[in-house]
Parts: C-alpha cells; structure tokens; sequence
C-alpha cells in the first residue's frame, strides 16, 4: 500500500524532523511526511486567534482545504506567570518583529529584571491540530490537542541548542536550561513533542480508515 501523506503546515525544517522521529519511534508506519515547502505554494492566513488551539487549528484548516492532504499544524509560546500568562500567542512577536527571537528573549529578561526566584515559574504551551479533509465517502475529522513544559526562567542566556526562548527556560527536574539539551532530549520532554506525541491516536485512526484519501 502507498504511504498516506500528511502535510506538517510548517517551513520549520526542526519540525519535520521533529515529527518524523516521534513518527520513526511509535508503532504507526506508512506515513509520509509533507512540509509547505513539498507542496504548490497557496496564500497562508495570519495567526490571529487568541488561543493556541484556535491558531493551530485554523492553520490546519487553511492548509488541508488548500492541498486536499490529512494536514498538521502547532502553535506554540511562552507563558511567563510574572506576565499573567504573557507573551502567550504573542510569542512570536513580543518584541515588535516577527521571529526576533533574540530580540523578544531580552524584552522577558527586561520586564523579569525585578523579578525573585520564587516568582519566576513559566511554561512552553503547544496545541497541535490534525484536520483531515472531506472526501467523497467520508466527513472530515478536526482534532486538536494541548500539552504544556513547565519550568522557570533565568536572569541570563544559557546554552546554543533550540531556538526562541530556549537559552532562558529551566525545565522543572533540571538545572539546565533547554537550549543546553540534547534536541533528542528535548522533543522527550517539551510540550511540542508531548502534543505531537497525543496527535499519535488520531493519526492511527487516519491510517487504519485513509487510503483512499493517500
Ligand atoms: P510557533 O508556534 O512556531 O509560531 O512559535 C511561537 C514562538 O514561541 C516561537 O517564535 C518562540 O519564540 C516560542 N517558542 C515556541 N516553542 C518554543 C520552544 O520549544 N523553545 C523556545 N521558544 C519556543
């Protein structure tokens, strides 16, 4: 049987070797995995929603009815306790640019300057959002999911490896912040792969009823 293709609405090539090697380690197999750039460019929608389970959503939405392919999409952020869940949805952007990310790092250590220990809880959130497109002898199925990263932020930059706000997020149970893991490590623990990790069902009731729609 051919592979069912899913499209990952992303540009993000971290990501799609993200989902592969959470694909590679379950039991699913005959997925083939899709990024924007693998099919005919179409008008992507701004991420405009104030949840992240309405962005993730509507960026699958947009996609699956563009490509006609089952079609993947996360939005994800930081929300700091100390910001009353700020910069959130904004995450992105905090600092004004969109993906400044060194730019929108020193806005959440200058506006934690005053800050103590004790009150420096925050968390990575991740909703992830599957939308399979109707077919002519199906309805469309949308699943959405959200799964969080719990930690605390430091008062410097720490570590090379991830990107956002890495350099600055100590995972609860770690000293280390997540820019000094492993990326290996990482996907095990962080909200991206946990929420990746909770699509796995929807993708294996995908498989077991889709191919006509491969
Ligand atoms: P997006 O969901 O890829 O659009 O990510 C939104 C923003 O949230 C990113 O630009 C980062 O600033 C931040 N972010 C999301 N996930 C992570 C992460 O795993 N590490 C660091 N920053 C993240």
């Amino acid at each position: 049987m051919s592979p069912v293709r899913v499209l990952l609405a992303t540009r993000n090539a971290q990501k799609l070797v993200e989902l592969r090697r959470i694909l590679a380690s379950s039991d699913i197999s005959g997925v083939q995995v899709l990024g924007l750039d693998d099919v005919p460019l179409f008008p992507e929608i701004p991420e405009t929603a104030d949840t992240f389970e309405g962005n993730a959503l509507a960026k699958a939405r947009d996609a699956a009815a563009a490509t006609g392919l089952a079609t993947v999409a996360d939005d994800s952020g930081l929300v700091v306790d100390a910001l009353n869940g700020m910069p959130g949805v904004l995450s992105a952007r905090w600092a004004g640019h969109h993906g400044d990310d060194a730019a929108n790092l020193q806005l959440v250590l200058d506006q934690l300057a005053d800050v103590p220990e004790d009150r420096r809880g925050a968390a990575f959130i991740c909703a992830s959002a599957l939308v399979v497109p109707p077919s002519a002898d199906a309805s469309g199925i949308e699943t959405v999911v959200r799964e969080h990263w719990r930690g605390t932020l430091t008062r410097a930059a720490r570590g090379r490896n991830g990107f956002g706000y890495d350099p600055i997020f100590v995972p609860d149970g770690d000293r280390r912040t997540s820019a000094e893991l492993e990326p290996a490590e990482k996907d095990a623990l962080s909200h991206r792969g946990r929420a990746l990790r909770a699509l796995l069902p929807a993708l294996r009731d995908l498989l077991t009823s889709a191919s006509p729609r491969s």
